[in-house]
């Protein structure tokens, strides 16, 4: 649909994942607004369409990790197994792009270089990959958070005669490990779903690990389909799980404390979740991850299991030797991560006391050992959160450039809007929940509310809203206040801080107040006409 690009909009959205669609659906569908999403990809599915490295799956269950805005689509939609793989997710964003027939509003293999607020005409100028330049009164970034690839500068990569991959970029034809001498670097969420999968085709699998996690079994399985009619009979009160529980899943969080059970009582409920399985493991007590104490017993429940499964001593130590609290950084679920290192073929390299020191044409040096390999794999994370909205090199009012004034971190008001850029939105963007949650019912709740809010100023005849720094301040308060009652900050090397990022300022970026609460802020600053935005 390039060639029938127009030169202006009402709204222009970046990225065709789950935000971009809704939001598209919303203001086309609802305000019949002239739109156009700009989207980098040759499809839809934003992070699902870069993300295909094997193992790929969501975390969330498929009957959570769903659109509740259109009955419709319920009704007639049906997961195959506990955890959607990517590729039904890509396959599900098809079927909702072509229910609603959003394809004709979407502009794909459009990446977007440059956008800049015109202040006389009130309007942002978007430049893109396709040397076309749209202006439109809304930009509304849905670009998610965690698409920024991030692969580690080591010295020497660029020498490497072999084939390497970032997982958050993966080939759309299949990667052939057989027979391969394969070396991956990282072990989060991602690192985790990949290293079994890997190790069952290669030759040899070497994991480089810096830091260990903890990770709980998926017990990922096809749905019954006893299961998919319980889900299609309970939609309502599925729909009211996910937007009333603090994380927007569809489990609920028990109300126990960790001590106001005996240790019986208390590792036969972590025994019973261990073999549920999944990310609700984090929801056995109420306290885990608010106090030090109640969070050790998880911690030291979770190593147990690990040493229980792991064979080779060494390696068990190594994949236990934390320094950080269960579910301080993002907790992964996993199938069979810690019995793949008791296969022959796979070995464990503890990089933190042996650290890689370069990479060259055959393999990687590590301080004390080298390494062949035929491939290597760069499970190594992404600039979360603010890396995908700085690189549309944003200029707002003044020539303020995003990337000046974050500079020590993201501000923004409610991580819906950024002073000095007006009539610019940011789903999901820092100071919202976004990560902390299932991201489908973050991202209906920022979408029905940017809807709202944009629906309030054609109706009353408003052009720009803005809001401004003092607001961003407060609001800042605000995240840290709610990120200072659990124990996420405290880890000092993790991705929601910016640490993963050399040189990137450590500020906790995401809401971690919940959903419910988070929601209430922004509908009674919704009730108030858009108290603490300047509309003009
Ligand atoms: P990540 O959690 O940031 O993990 C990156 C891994 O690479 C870590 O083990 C990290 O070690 C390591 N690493 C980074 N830089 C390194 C370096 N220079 N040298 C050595 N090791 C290095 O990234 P991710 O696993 O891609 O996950 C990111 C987020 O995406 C998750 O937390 C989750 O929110 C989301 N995700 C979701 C799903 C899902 O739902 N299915 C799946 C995957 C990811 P350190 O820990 O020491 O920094």
């Amino acid at each position: 649909m390039n060639s029938s690009i127009k030169k202006e909009y009402d709204a222009v959205i970046v990225g065709a994942g789950f935000s971009g669609l809704y939001q598209l659906y919303c203001l086309r569908n609802h305000l019949k607004l002239n739109c156009l999403v700009l989207e980098k990809g040759e499809g839809v599915g934003g992070t699902w369409y870069w993300n295909r490295y094997p193992g790929a799956r969501c975390d969330t269950e498929s009957h959570a990790y769903t659109y509740f805005f259109s009955d419709e689509i319920f009704k007639e939609w049906e997961w195959s197994e506990r955890y959607p793989g990517h590729a039904e997710i890509r396959k599900y964003l098809n079927f909702v792009s072509e229910k609603f027939d959003l394809k004709k509003d979407i502009s794909f293999k459009s990446e977007v270089i440059k956008t800049t607020y015109q202040e006389n005409e009130k309007k942002w100028n978007i430049e893109t990959s396709i040397n076309k330049t749209i202006s439109a009164k809304f930009l509304i970034t849905a670009v998610g958070c965690i698409s920024t690839a991030n692969i580690p500068n080591i010295q020497g990569l660029n020498k490497f005669r072999g084939s390497y991959f970032h997982t958050g970029n993966w080939p759309k034809n299949d990667v052939n490990f057989n027979g391969k001498i394969v070396g991956q670097i990282g072990t989060g969420s991602t690192g985790i779903q990949a290293v079994p999968v890997i190790a069952e085709s290669a030759k040899q699998l070497t994991v480089f690990q810096r830091t260990p996690n903890y990770s709980v079994p998926a017990r990922n399985k096809p749905l019954t389909a006893e299961f998919k009619t319980y889900v299609k009979e309970n939609y309502k009160k599925l729909r009211k799980t996910v937007r009333t529980t603090p994380n927007g899943h569809a489990f609920i969080i028990s109300e126990t404390l960790v001590h106001d059970v005996d240790e019986i009582e208390r590792l036969k409920r972590y025994e019973k979740a261990w073999e549920k399985g999944g990310l609700q493991f984090r929801g056995t007590f109420k306290d885990i991850i608010s106090n030090q104490d109640a969070n050790k017993t998880a911690s030291e429940f979770i190593k147990h299991k690990i040493r229980t499964i792991v064979k080779n001593k060494e390696y068990a130590k190594i994949l236990t030797n934390f320094d950080h609290p269960y579910a301080g950084k993002r907790p992964p679920i996993d199938s069979n991560y810690f019995e793949t290192y008791n296969r022959d073929n796979v070995h464990l390299v503890d990089i933190r006391s042996d650290p890689i020191k370069y990479i060259d044409e055959y393999g990687i040096c590590t301080e004390k050992n080298y390494f062949n390999l035929d491939m290597i794999v760069f499970a190594t994370g992404y600039d979360a959160m603010t890396g995908s909205l700085i690189k549309l090199n944003v200029t707002g009012e003044n020539g303020l450039k995003l990337e000046d004034y974050w500079k020590e971190g993201p501000k923004t008001y409610l991580g819906i809007q950024i002073p000095g850029f007006p009539n610019m939105f940011t789903i999901t963007g820092p100071g919202s929940p976004s990560v902390l949650t299932n991201m489908p019912t973050a991202i209906e709740q920022h979408v029905e509310w940017v809807t709202d809010c944009i629906k309030y100023m054609i109706d009353n005849n408003y052009e720009t809203i803005c809001t401004t720094n003092k607001k961003s301040d407060e609001w800042g308060k605000k995240v840290n206040e709610a990120a200072n009652k659990t124990l996420l900050p405290t880890v000092k090397h993790s991705w929601y801080l910016g640490a993963n990022i050399p040189g990137k300022p450590q500020v906790f970026m995401p809401y971690a107040g919940g959903l419910p609460v988070y929601k209430e802020i922004c509908d009674k600053v919704k009730e108030s006409n858009y108290k603490g935005f300047i509309l003009s």
